[in-house]
């Protein structure tokens, strides 16, 4: 009698050391053993890779993966190694020697897992031997790379297909974090899929809280921040390249080690800062997006956006890089309305006039989030087709974990204003015979003396000047609120001037009362708002002490043995562990993250400082 093969939910506890799947895993797992070909789509920190590495264990062959970024190979191959299963990658940085010596390894099918750039999976030499190598599973990691609708389109994607026809029956599976159907469709064509099984989970990102607040003083606010998240790591975005280097030196001067990393410097300086970074060498990176899709950094505990992202899914991708190991991790924007003017002079040079108003569109969506006092996670997802769901299936309209529910946006009688607001807007056009732009109509409310109010004559309105008792910055926030509750709109295709529409015409006549939100304040958090914050978003106790002394543990032996930190164990096994405290081997055996591997290597060292801490 053949011995029973072990059940994938053996290899999950015995090599991974989890107690139980992710959501989507099993289903994704059970359809690659099953021959089928696989879309996976799960956002960051979702368990991707866990999807293709199973399988990879369980089947007799060759599992190969395709994946654009070289700097992570050797990462996920450490890992890999960590539990235990023998993994490789052939790319370009590898010496000719080492590179011979793999193959050769290869040829004896020494490994379970390969990786691959997918330049270097086509050439020719490549595919003839993956022929004689026993290759049982193709995974196409980061599968929107596929896409020119992507946000990281890569021709060389495009010459994966190959792989389908030369292996026809081995299941192939696509994984990607990005969501749009668009993106999805030209990933199953592109690919020659078989018709996929179709895996989505939510994009929900439950252990991440979102917070934005008017940019008032920012390098304080930074600081502030920055203040609760000692010893942690974390990544600032900034527009320019100019603006992280600023940054990074106001940051300096105040004894706060941040390495700026923008596309400006260097090859070799870039990698340098980005595996200082990965090593918790360096914790803070002071960034343009040109840092990002390398890292898969578990533990980057918050991400600041010091200026306005693109759009709504830049910032979701950007903040999505914060707690990929499920740990609360902090997304901040700090925002300014003013550095939409920017972004709208880049969009306005567009010549594709497709291009053009898709920007501008995507653009309004990211002000009107930023300015809205609904939950910012329930926005979120609506933005990507989803609906807010609890546990048991019922949809919620508050996360309790944002600035929006946390500190909700007081409602103020916004009646008076509306008035002004809308009369002059009614009598600049009936005055000059033209609609001007929001800052214009502020201006005359305010009674500003400028050229455009002198060339128009509009210091002779009855409405000029009849809005003094608000800031420039209070009647831009009540203009949004009424363009928002359509008394007002900003017409795109005549370069945003304001006009008022039929219901805000009514609206004056009716002398009804309006109520608006209040704007966007700069309050802080207060104790009782963070820890119901980090509470929402699944925070436990441990002990503290216990967690630094295994930090300290873990940094020394990652050094020893040459691998970032989290290759020997993740924040979230740490924790568990300072909060369980296992004094043997079979408890520790438990913790999730501990598998059959790392307790034989690490059990009894971490057994003793368990110990010592009682
Ligand atoms: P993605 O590629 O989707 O961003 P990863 O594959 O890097 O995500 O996984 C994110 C983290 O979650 C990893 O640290 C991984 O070890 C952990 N993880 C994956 N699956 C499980 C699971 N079933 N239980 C606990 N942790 C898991
Ligand atoms: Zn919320």
């Amino acid at each position: 009698m053949h011995p029973q093969p072990p059940g994938i939910e053996d290899i999950l506890k015995r090599h991974f050391g989890f107690q139980a799947f992710r959501s989507h895993q099993r289903e994704i797992v059970e359809s690659l053993l099953a021959g089928d070909d696989v879309l996976a789509l799960l956002p960051t920190g979702g368990g991707k890779s866990l999807c293709y590495q199973l399988p990879a264990i369980v089947s007799e062959g060759l599992t190969l993966v395709v994946s654009p970024l070289i700097a992570l190979m050797k990462d996920q191959v450490d890992s890999m190694e960590e539990l235990g299963v023998p993994a490789t990658f052939l790319n370009s940085s590898l010496a000719p020697d080492e590179f011979n010596r793999r193959w050769r390894d290869l040829a004896r099918q020494a490994y379970k897992i390969l990786y691959l750039a997918p330049e270097r999976l086509v050439a020719q030499d490549m595919l003839d031997a993956l022929k004689d190598w026993n290759v049982r599973l193709i995974a196409v990691d980061e599968a929107h790379c596929i896409s020119e609708w992507g946000h990281d389109f890569r021709r060389e994607y495009r010459e994966i297909a190959v792989v389908r026809q030369r292996f026809p029956d081995v299941p192939l599976i696509a994984l990607t974090a990005t969501a749009t159907s668009r993106v999805r469709d030209d990933i199953v064509t592109l690919l020659n899929m078989k018709p996929p099984r179709v895996h989505v989970a939510s994009f929900n990102r439950p252990n991440l809280s979102y917070r934005i607040v008017p940019r008032t003083e920012p390098l304080q606010q930074i600081l502030t921040i920055l203040s609760s998240h000692r010893g942690e790591s974390g990544i600032i975005y900034c527009m320019t390249r100019k603006r992280t280097e600023e940054l990074e030196a106001e940051l300096k001067a105040q004894g706060i080690p941040a390495l700026a990393y923008h596309a400006g410097l260097d090859a070799d300086e870039r990698a340098r800062r980005q595996d200082l970074f990965i090593k918790d060498q360096a914790q803070i990176i002071v960034a343009t997006i040109a840092f990002g899709m390398g890292i898969h950094k578990p533990d980057v505990r918050f991400v600041i956006h010091h200026d306005l992202p693109k759009n709504i899914e830049s910032y979701y991708q950007e903040t999505g890089r914060a707690g990929r190991d499920g740990l609360p991790s902090e997304c901040v924007l700090l925002y300014n309305p003013a550095d939409a003017s920017r972004q709208r002079y880049f969009i306005d040079k567009m010549a594709d006039e497709h291009e053009h108003s898709v920007a501008s569109e995507h653009l309004a969506k990211l002000l009107e989030f930023c300015e809205s006092a609904l939950c910012r996670r329930v926005q979120l997802l609506h933005y990507f087709g989803e609906i807010y769901q609890g546990l048991d299936g019922e949809s919620l309209d508050e996360c309790g974990a944002c600035d929006n529910c946390l500190t909700p946006r007081a409602r103020i009688d916004g009646t008076l204003a509306a008035q002004k607001f809308l009369s002059c807007v009614l009598r600049i056009q009936q005055m000059s015979g033209f609609s001007v732009g929001l800052r214009h109509v502020i201006d005359v409310l305010r009674g500003a003396d400028n050229e455009k109010v002198r060339k128009w004559g509009h210091q002779a309105l009855s409405t000029f000047g009849i809005g003094r008792e608000h800031s420039q910055r209070e009647w831009t926030h009540y203009a949004r609120e009424f363009i928002r509750l359509g008394l007002a709109r900003q017409d795109p295709e005549r370069f945003n001037v304001v006009e008022a529409t039929d219901a805000g015409k009514a609206f004056l006549k009716s002398r009804s009362r309006l109520e608006i939100n209040s704007p966007l304040m700069s309050t802080q958090l207060t104790r009782k708002e963070r820890e119901q914050q980090k509470t929402m978003t699944g925070a436990v106790s441990y002990d503290q002490d216990l967690f630094a002394r295994l930090r300290d543990w873990r940094r020394r032996t990652a050094t020893e043995r040459g691998v970032p930190p989290y290759v020997i164990f993740h924040d979230s096994t740490l924790q568990a562990i300072a909060r369980e405290m296992p004094t043997n081997l079979s408890d520790l055996s438990r913790i999730a993250g501990v598998g059959e591997r790392k307790l034989a290597n690490y059990g009894d060292d971490l057994i003793v400082i368990i110990r010592g801490s009682n």
